[in-house]
């Protein structure tokens, strides 16, 4: 007989949460609704908001908007410069920038202004990490690894992309401990992360196989796999219950399997992975 165990912390966070519930919500008769980029890094629940008639859009196409249209913004948030294009379109903006990312967005603003060299641990190129760099005018030093290729001069500040690895931030620091003579930390890794991250790496130490779910695009789905993957090598990172099929041979001896999912999956998702399983 098969033990399903579900990781103590996963899926919805409290952001992801408030942002779809709000999004579903939303009717705008005179003109289009629009998200700047994925609401969510899933690719169900976008789908199901399309056929509610909220589309995504790129920012770079921001200019194609008119003054009827409503622009939601996702928990990621965005850079000034275009919240500022949005504002001068007079579009309607429904703000569901995570208060979290809010907060090192103000952060960053203050210390640039205040002369420290902005440094974020995070990848260059996600959403969250674009919209804080555009808090300091684009000059941060963004590292992935927390390695620092360059020494760091002057008044540094330091900050992390919501769903980063405590172990990088750690090694961050030390090297800037190395290097810099003055500077400030905030460790803005979020609490619903670090839960998720510490529950995922507990259960899959327990289990014969891990299920990790959550979209193939998601940062906090993707880090919940590899923290698995090193106790567990049957570890799979899936997107929903049809997933399952695939890889159902490889874990048929598996007689205790752990579940977790990353702060985008929603509920149902995950309810009926457990089913299958
Ligand atoms: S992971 Fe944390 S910062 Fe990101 S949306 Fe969820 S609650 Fe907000």
């Amino acid at each position: 007989m098969r033990e399903v165990i579900r990781a103590k912390n996963s899926g919805f966070c409290f952001g992801v949460e408030r942002a779809v519930h709000e999004s579903f919500g939303f009717i705008n008769s005179d003109g289009r609704i629009v998200t700047l980029g994925p609401l969510i890094h899933n690719t169900d629940v976008t789908k199901k908001l399309t056929e509610k008639g909220i589309n995504e859009i790129s920012i770079d196409e921001i200019p194609s908007l008119s003054e009827q249209d409503t622009v939601i913004i996702r928990t990621h948030g965005v850079s000034m410069e275009v919240y500022d294009e949005l504002k001068a379109r007079k579009v309607e903006i429904i703000d569901l920038t995570c208060p979290f990312v809010i907060n090192i967005q103000k952060k960053v603003r203050k210390y640039h202004g205040e002369g420290y060299k902005i440094v974020i641990l995070g990848d260059e190129n996600h959403p969250e990490v674009i919209g804080i760099n555009g808090y300091c005018e684009n000059s941060a030093y963004i590292t992935k690894t927390g390695n620092l290729d360059i020494p760091l001069k002057g008044k540094v500040c330091v900050v992390a992309q919501t769903t980063e690895k405590q172990a990088n931030w750690i090694k961050l620091i030390n090297n800037i401990a190395g290097t810099s003579k003055e500077f400030i930390a905030f460790n803005t890794i979020c609490k619903a992360t670090e839960d998720r991250q510490k529950s995922a790496e507990e259960l899959s130490r327990e289990v014969d196989a891990m299920i990790v779910i959550g979209g193939k695009s998601s940062s906090n789905t993707t880090k919940l796999y590899e923290i698995c993957k090193r106790n567990c090598d049957l570890t799979f990172h899936i997107e929903n219950a049809k997933d399952l099929e695939a890889i159902k041979e490889k874990i048929k001896y598996a007689v205790k399997v752990g579940i977790t999912a990353g702060a985008s999956t929603p509920e149902w998702i995950i309810k009926e992975a457990m089913e299958n399983l």
